[in-house]
């Protein structure tokens, strides 16, 4: 295991790019890390934060005694047979990478979630989810040591209540479960989902009639490369919020008013709308408070320009959501975790 670093800033190792410190980082790359650093933690009595790719992530301060950074690596086939392969990875590993190589051995299933930034370990926290896909999908099992009582627990992906942006990991397990490998079952004759609109545009625009997984994958990046800002050049974390879901009385209220507004039917008879359209309706797109700001093409994303405070961007997500509900009376909920 490292040696525990002190005073580290985080804006190198996180997607905002915020300048916040942690008082202690230890990397973590096995289990038997994990259950050392958390023993280590509840000897010296000091909070422990647990970081994976630092993609969801905004720091509104310094972060108080110890982060776990999760850099345990390994891809392991488990299970196969005619139809599919079943690959546990490592929490640490990287998404993308892991769904380029799954790719490029022929796998089908994560294809359509190319180009999400962060680790494994911290996809079915949100249920990570891009282009008609989410990572619950193909997800068999998610791992994790208990933080309460140092004890490692397997759970079934029926178990995990994955949902639009949401899991178990997010309310009964959360700061509980320290995710430690996971494990996706994929198709070795797959077929490819072209249910989004801009992947099957995108195909056309490419002359490709009969995509493969390599051609989703290949289009989904060069879409996601045109459309989204790069970290590396202007701190942000991806979508600032979910897009809200309403009951039908609701919809049809706002959809009386607003005959272009944007929305999609769900299963259940609720609607789920674009909160980018809503956010944008109330003139936010582009607009800018010193270094913190809403993106110019994507309302959906707030951006740092480089000198924001986390409080600064918290403070806009704030009037953003006042603004949306005042004029829409739907209140938007972050997807982004604050620290
Ligand atoms: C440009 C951009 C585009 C994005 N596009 C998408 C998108 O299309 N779809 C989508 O769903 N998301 C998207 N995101 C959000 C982000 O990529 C995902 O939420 C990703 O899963 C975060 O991974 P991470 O390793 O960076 O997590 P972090 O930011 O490090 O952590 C996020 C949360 O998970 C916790 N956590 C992390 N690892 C573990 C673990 N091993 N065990 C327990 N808890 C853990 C952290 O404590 C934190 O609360 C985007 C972000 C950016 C910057």
């Amino acid at each position: 295991m490292n040696t525990v670093e002190t005073n580290i800033a985080l804006a190198g190792l996180t997607s905002f790019g915020i300048a916040a410190k942690a008082q202690q980082l230890m990397r973590v790359d096995s289990v038997a890390d994990v259950l050392q650093v958390l023993k280590a933690a509840e000897a010296d009595a000091v909070p422990l934060t647990v970081l994976g790719g630092g993609s969801n992530v905004l720091c509104t301060h310094d972060v108080r005694g110890m982060v776990m950074k999760i850099e345990i690596m390994g891809r392991r086939i488990v299970a196969e047979d005619d139809a599919t392969v079943t690959v546990e990875f490592g929490a640490g590993e990287s998404w993308h990478d892991v769904v380029a190589w799954t790719v490029e051995n022929g796998w089908g299933g994560l294809e359509n979630l190319a180009l999400i930034p962060g680790t494994v370990g911290a996809a079915p926290m949100q249920n990570i989810g891009a282009y008609g896909t989410e990572q619950a999908s193909c997800a068999v099992s998610v791992t994790y040591v208990d933080r309460r009582t140092h004890t490692m627990h397997t759970l079934d992906a029926d178990a995990c209540a994955f949902g639009y942006r949401e899991s178990v990991f997010k309310h009964a397990l959360r700061d509980v479960a320290i995710i430690t490998s996971v494990r996706y079952r994929l198709q070795r004759h797959p077929t490819v989902n072209t249910t989004y609109a801009d992947v099957r545009n995108e195909l056309q625009v490419r002359g490709v009639a009969a995509p493969t997984i390599r051609d989703v994958f290949d289009a989904v990046v060069a879409i996601r490369t045109r459309k989204l800002p790069d970290p590396a050049v202007i701190g942000n974390a991806g979508s600032f919020f979910k897009n809200p879901v309403v009951d039908a009385e609701t919809y049809t209220r706002l959809r009386s008013a607003n005959a272009d507004m944007p929305a999609y039917p769900q299963a259940d008879g609720t609607y789920k709308l674009a909160a980018a359209w809503l956010i944008d309706q109330c003139g936010w797109k582009g607009h800018r408070d010193g270094d913190a700001g809403v993106h110019v093409n994507q309302a959906l994303v707030l951006v740092n320009y480089g000198g924001a405070t986390g409080r600064q961007i918290l403070e806009l997500s704030k009037r953003i959501v006042a603004s949306v509900h005042d004029a829409f009376g739907v209140t938007l909920e972050r997807e982004v975790n604050v620290w």
